[in-house]
């Protein structure tokens, strides 16, 4: 295993764990940031990485981001992130699955596991069998639980119309354009909901197809992946995967808002900076994206303590999305820091490491 605690994006983390099972084949890291507030929860990726730096990458930073999203989201749960390392065809078997629930299961409630890239209901599900400390899992029509992603795009959304109503000075979506970079479950989602309010959609994803037919389906227009961060628009919403916001990201984007779902959204911490000295206005990943994992914790919680969760607080909670934003953009404006530092130090004081 790397030396986790020379990385760059070792934070003090309460525990890395590397996860090997023999028998089914399974490679795993399970990273809790901090349990300061309760158990550090986040879901597990399955991936095929070039390398095993590059998992131990993502479970760090994923895991310190999950710290700040619960925080910020006001859940009484801490961080915590795990990935799987999938072989180049990524395979992934129900032994492996079961030895997961195992490991996850081993840390006693420290760690509490949901959905995140390449992962699915029916994958929770199988993790159930083999401990409790585990979310995401299928929900009654209306109910908590079940699939984060409608929840994410619903925040987004949100966040969305807040970010126009203080950057353009508008409530309504009305002529506004929005590029949308991936159309999976968080991306098409967050499409939908902008398309019922008149926004314009400019929309890309890797799988061509896909965009081309949520365009066709919402009026939009489909673009080639690698034109959507140059697309001319009101508002670019990154809703694929992390670090689009490079250096040589940051200088191609077209907009004045950067507001979407996908983690990691500046490749290094200092983006931030770019993004500014560009005048774009940037909503924090972590606090636009918590509606999932307001949901699925929600769940959590009311299994582990036998009460009946509504799904009226569910959306009460997202709802909550906008001002938390607004927050941090009047605090940015009247001190002049960068949107994502005040965040960064807003999550920080509130796990207890300010
Ligand atoms: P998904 O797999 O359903 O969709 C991702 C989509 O992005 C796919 O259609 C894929 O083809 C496309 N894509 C990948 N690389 C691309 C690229 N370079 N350009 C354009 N499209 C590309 O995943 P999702 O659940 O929608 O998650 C999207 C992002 O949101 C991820 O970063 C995830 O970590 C983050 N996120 C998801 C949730 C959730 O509730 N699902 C919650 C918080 C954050």
């Amino acid at each position: 295993m790397p030396a986790f605690w020379t990385e760059p994006d070792f934070d003090e983390h309460e525990l890395v764990q590397l996860v090997h099972d023999r028998t089914s084949g399974l490679t795993a890291i399970i990273a809790v940031h901090s349990t300061h507030l309760g158990p550090g929860a986040g879901g597990t990726r399955f991936w095929h990485y070039a390398d095993p730096a590059g998992a131990m990458r993502d479970a760090l930073r994923l895991s310190r981001g999950m710290s700040y999203k619960n925080a910020m989201a006001g859940l009484p749960m801490g961080g915590g992130k795990a990935v799987v390392l999938l072989d180049r065809s990524g395979r992934k078997t129900p032994e492996m699955l079961a030895a997961f629930g195992d490991a996850v299961e081993t840390l006693g409630g420290r760690y509490v596991t949901a959905e995140d890239v390449g992962a699915s209901v029916a994958d929770m599900v199988a993790i159930a069998r083999r401990t409790s400390h585990v979310c995401g899992l299928p929900a009654e029509e209306g109910a908590v639980g079940g699939d984060p992603g409608p929840f994410t795009a619903m925040g987004i959304f949100l966040g969305i119309k807040a970010a126009v109503a203080h950057r353009l000075g508008t409530d309504s979506l009305g002529g506004v354009r929005v590029a949308v970079q991936g159309c999976g479950s968080v991306g098409g989602g967050v499409a939908r909901l902008l398309a019922g309010e008149g926004a314009l959609l400019t929309l890309a994803d890797i799988d061509a197809d896909r965009a081309r037919n949520l365009a066709a389906e919402l009026g939009g227009k489909a673009v080639e992946s690698n034109q959507i961060m140059s697309t001319s628009c009101d508002v670019f919403s990154p809703n694929a995967l992390g670090a689009v916001l490079d250096e040589e990201g940051i200088a191609r984007l077209g907009c004045a808002i950067v507001a979407g779902g996908a983690n990691n959204q500046l490749a290094r911490r200092g983006d931030g900076a770019l993004l500014a000295e560009r005048g774009i206005l940037y909503a924090p990943d972590y606090v636009i994206n918590a509606g999932g994992i307001i949901n699925v914790s929600l769940e959590y919680l009311s299994r582990q303590n036998g009460k009946h969760c509504d799904i009226d607080e569910v959306h009460g909670r997202i709802a909550q999305i906008p001002a938390r934003l607004k927050a941090i953009w009047e605090e940015s404006d009247a001190t002049g820091e960068r949107a994502d530092v005040v965040a960064d130090k807003m999550a920080q004081e509130l796990i207890g490491r300010g």
